[in-house]
């Protein structure tokens, strides 16, 4: 399983970290080590980093996809669709930033994936606009919506094969919008899906 990830997909996003709007998506891959195996356990924030960021994303789970599929053919190929959380080491990833280094010591680590309860993408990828939001002990934190993507969900799924096969059962993390911040033990994430809870994570 490959779990693929897009960077600098929102604009409000973009800015609020004073990035550049990318010329192409940003990729990059988080490894089977980062997914959290069971959200109902509390999550332990790794000792290694003092800024522990959520970043609440829409997840698409894959089916096999031809290699370089045209845009308007990518659709077919999502299974199914929830949402997750692309765990950050908010403060490494500055400083790997800082020296143009890559990025896997503050996004790859060991449970910096949560993916929440997936349900069947065809009825939500027909609509252009799929909301979403994250809220942190029951205040909205994020809200999100995919009409809002710079690189649209059939496009990122074009893009992406080009370079990587992707193979069913992988995932494909599709950025996040403004609103990341910081998470502290005692503190519980919640993620929203067009009005249905997919995920609900305790921090211990
Ligand atoms: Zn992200």
């Amino acid at each position: 399983m490959k779990m693929f990830c897009v960077g600098r997909n929102y604009v409000a996003h973009i800015k609020e970290l004073e990035n550049e709007v990318p010329k192409s998506p940003v990729i990059f891959m988080k490894g089977e080590n980062a997914l959290y195996a069971d959200n109902s356990k509390p999550y332990t924030i790794p000792a290694f980093t003092d800024d522990l960021h959520y970043e609440c994303e829409i997840v698409l789970q894959m089916k096999k996809v031809p290699t370089a599929v045209a845009e308007a053919e990518a659709l077919q190929f999502v299974d199914s669709i929830s949402l997750g959380i692309d765990f950050t080491a908010r403060d490494i990833q500055s400083q790997l930033k800082e020296k143009s280094l890559p990025w896997e010591l503050a996004k790859s680590f060991d449970d910096a994936a949560i993916i929440g309860k997936f349900s069947d993408a065809k009825d939500l990828l027909q609509q252009e606009n799929i909301h979403f939001e994250l809220l942190k002990n029951g205040a909205i934190q994020q809200e999100g919506n995919s009409e809002l993507m710079i690189y649209k969900i059939p496009y990122l799924i074009h893009f992406i094969s080009q370079y990587f096969k992707i193979e069913e059962g992988d995932y494909i993390f599709t950025g996040t919008p403004a609103g990341v911040g910081a998470v502290k033990g005692g503190e519980e994430l919640k993620g929203i899906l067009e009005g249905s809870e997919v995920f609900s994570l305790k921090i211990s």
